[in-house]
């Protein structure tokens, strides 16, 4: 459950504090009569303060004896991150790189992570069709034939992907 919802399961007349992700509340542990208590979506984690002075964490054990937060809290998902924002930091940094704009070594790491992500969706079956392009292509070469410009580039395209996920592309 979110901060939102949880809001509303402790308290009906839970009040937004700041668009859908924090909200207060009345504190169910004081029970008093103004909405001391804020709660708010953390990174990973339900963020919660009462301003009247409760524990923060006799209050996060409340909500998981009412079965308002799991038990444990690796069971709390972490925020995901769409393909979408995944791809346009990827094309955002390639962009940089090509323009030899300096790029710091934080996102150099999320750029591998992202590019992981990114290639993790094809399939084996993708896989193996893509290894077979790569050969057949340098078969082409070998054969002494000359590959279109959009060959070149699929090829070059794929056998980066390969490369990528650390996938042989000749044998
Ligand atoms: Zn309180």
């Amino acid at each position: 459950m979110n901060a939102e919802q949880i809001a509303l399961a402790l308290d009906a007349k839970a009040s937004p504090v700041s668009g859908r992700t924090q909200y207060k509340v009345r504190c169910p542990l004081h029970n008093g009569g103004s909405q001391n208590l804020y709660l708010k979506d953390g990174d990973d984690r339900l963020l919660v303060h009462c301003f009247a002075g409760c524990n923060g964490a006799d209050i996060i054990d409340y909500l998981k004896s009412q079965s308002l937060l799991p038990s444990a809290s690796k069971d709390i998902p972490v925020k995901k991150i769409s393909p979408k924002e995944v791809q346009a930091f990827i094309v955002a940094h390639e962009t940089m790189l090509k323009a030899g704009a300096p790029t710091s070594t934080k996102s150099q790491r999320t750029y591998r992570a992202y590019q992981r992500m990114h290639y993790k969706p094809f399939e084996p079956g993708e896989v193996a069709e893509m290894q077979y392009y790569c050969l057949a292509f340098k078969a082409m070469l070998h054969r002494g034939e000359t590959p279109t410009p959009a060959d070149c580039r699929t090829f070059t395209a794929y056998r980066k992907i390969l490369q990528d996920k650390g996938v042989p592309y000749a044998w």
